[in-house]
């Protein structure tokens, strides 16, 4: 084990394994980085109108102009619950998918090595319902059926991202696969969130809101994670999802290609609310490959 040098003191990395990314406790909950491996996308896409020359020294392209991605789901025990934020690209993408993106389909591994049965999640979140948040909410059998990977959860999702993926709109149907939540929907499995503000508290599980950053879709939550430590100091944490998908993205005139409102996106990484929690707490980047969690300061 090893400390990640740009995330401070609570931090710890298990590069033996890398399965299990990070570590650390926030308050009285336990905060788990889990993965499903990593995967690659286009460069272009990841990095929209930022010319190659620049983002190329944050990431470096291969000979198709793929970068690699990690894809990290972030596991809080609060003590009396086991909350899943994410469940990774899965095991249901189809062939040439797979064969572009390379996406590795180890989230059920990394759980395993971090100790945390699929049984024993009570919640997952989704942040929005792309591909690569909700893959393993389902699992794909070898008979073709399609069942909840975590029979025990209640999931939570935005209802607006329902009916967007619904649409299967030419620009991002290849995103929004139904096999991925509408099995959910169908047995009552998943909770559909209409907040356009911070959900409370009793609506997901105590410590636990969601927050809504218009951009990278219309409905995108970042989920705030909250704790009292035995001091009494209340410590905060937020994971903020596609709305800033990588380290290479802080700079918040670096928005990427996924972005259906390019000025909302602005708006959001560089607004008030995302200022906020840059102020307040730690933050955790969903694509990251190294420094999982950042410090707000
Ligand atoms: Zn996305």
């Amino acid at each position: 084990m090893n400390r990640d040098s740009g995330a401070g003191q609570h931090i710890e990395l298990d590069p033996a394994s890398g399965l299990v990314r990070a570590r650390m406790h926030l308050g009285d909950f336990e905060l788990t980085v889990c993965t499903d491996g990593t995967y690659k996308l286009d460069g272009g896409v990841m990095f929209g109108v930022v010319p190659k020359p620049l983002w190329e020294r944050r990431a470096a392209a291969d000979d198709q102009n793929r970068i690699l991605l990690g894809l990290n789901t972030v596991v809080v025990r609060t003590g009396k619950q086991t909350v899943l934020i994410e469940t990774g690209v899965g095991n249901k993408q189809p062939a040439k998918m797979r064969e572009i993106q390379c996406n590795q389909e180890l989230l059920p591994q990394s759980l395993a090595a971090a100790g945390i049965r699929q049984e024993e999640v009570d919640v997952v979140i989704n942040t929005h319902l792309h591909f690569d948040h909700c893959g393993w909410n389902t699992t794909l059998h070898g008979d073709g059926s399609v069942t909840p990977t975590f029979q025990n959860a209640r999931y939570f999702a935005h209802r607006g991202e329902v009916e967007h993926g619904r649409l299967q709109l030419d620009r991002d149907r290849v995103s929004y696969l139904a096999p991925n939540y509408e099995p959910l929907i169908e047995s009552g499995q998943i909770t559909l969130l209409d907040t356009e503000g911070i959900e409370a508290d009793p609506a997901i599980c105590p410590g636990i809101s969601v927050e809504l950053f218009p951009g990278h879709t219309a409905q995108l939550m970042a989920v705030h994670i909250e704790s009292k430590s035995a001091g009494g100091v209340v410590q905060h944490a937020c994971y903020i999802s596609d709305l800033i998908p990588t380290s290479a993205h802080l700079d918040p005139t670096w928005v990427w290609g996924m972005t259906s409102i390019r000025w909302s996106a602005l708006r959001s990484a560089s607004g008030s609310t995302a200022a906020r929690f840059r102020r307040t707490g730690w933050f955790c980047l969903r694509t990251i490959m190294s420094g999982l969690w950042l410090a707000s300061d």
